[in-house]
């Protein structure tokens, strides 16, 4: 198994005064083709390991590995070449360009990646097929529902086949039916081939997933990977 994200004693303190140790100390390993949630109540810091595990924030201390590369060592302009390369990124808020139709707005997801134009409207067509929006792709996104802005989120995360997808809560803007559907696409993408971490206080989620873990006051208290006997076997 190739690990695709690793934390060694993670910890992240934002200065005060006073002071907060939002994660106080992570170990976390994801391996190539998990689907992991990520559970825990508010204020427990899974915002502030996900900003981490993406590269978005630097730990005070302790370590942090994206597709092998240990973030506290690379420069910021090697930091964004890893993230671009390695790394999709889903929000609760989406963070869409409403202006731009939803195939713009998935193409960026590639612009760091030094390919042509019409080679990132390409793949973004794809990558809109896959999360079964192809009739949507010349619309705005200001004028799609909730179910699908978030979508054609997914579908810009995923549009540079990323070895791993890091989403943040990306049910909590949606009403029930339409985040089952979310829910039902991250595992269908998953079942083919894309390795996912979704962070949620939402119990559903982490019942629809394989593994997971919860976090409480910035420390692990539970990982199936560890706590699960049969599975460590
Ligand atoms: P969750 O996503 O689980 O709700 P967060 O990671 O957002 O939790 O927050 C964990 C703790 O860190 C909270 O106590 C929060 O108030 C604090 N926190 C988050 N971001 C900051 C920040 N930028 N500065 C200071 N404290 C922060
Ligand atoms: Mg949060």
């Amino acid at each position: 198994m190739t690990a695709v994200l690793e934390l060694q004693q993670a910890r992240k303190v934002y200065p005060g005064p006073p002071p907060v140790e939002s994660v106080r100390g992570i170990d976390l390993c994801i391996d190539e083709g998990e689907l992991v949630a990520i559970v825990g109540p508010s204020g427990s810091g899974k915002t502030t390991l996900l900003n981490l595990a993406a590269g978005l924030d630097r730990p005070t201390s302790g370590s942090v590995r994206i597709a092998g590369q240990p973030v506290e060592k690379l420069s910021d302009r090697q930091l964004s070449g890893v993230r671009a390369h390695h790394l999709g990124v889903v929000f609760q808020q989406f963070f869409l360009l409403d202006h731009l139709s939803a195939t713009d707005n998935v193409a960026t997801g590639l612009l760091y990646r030094g390919i042509t134009a019409a080679a990132r409207r390409t793949a973004a067509g794809d990558a809109l097929d896959r999360v079964g929006l192809s009739h949507r792709a010349n619309h705005r996104t200001l004028h799609l529902s909730g179910g699908e802005r978030q979508r054609v989120a997914i579908a810009r995360a995923i549009v540079g086949r990323p070895a791993i997808v890091l989403a943040d809560e990306p049910t909590g803007n949606l009403d029930t039916a339409n985040g089952a559907q979310i829910l039902q696409l991250l595992a269908q993408l998953n079942a083919e081939g894309t390795t996912i971490a979704v962070i949620t206080h939402d119990p559903s989620v982490a019942a629809a997933t394989r593994r997971r873990i919860e976090i409480r006051d910035g420390l692990i208290t539970h990982d199936d990977k560890h706590d699960d006997k049969e599975a460590h076997q």
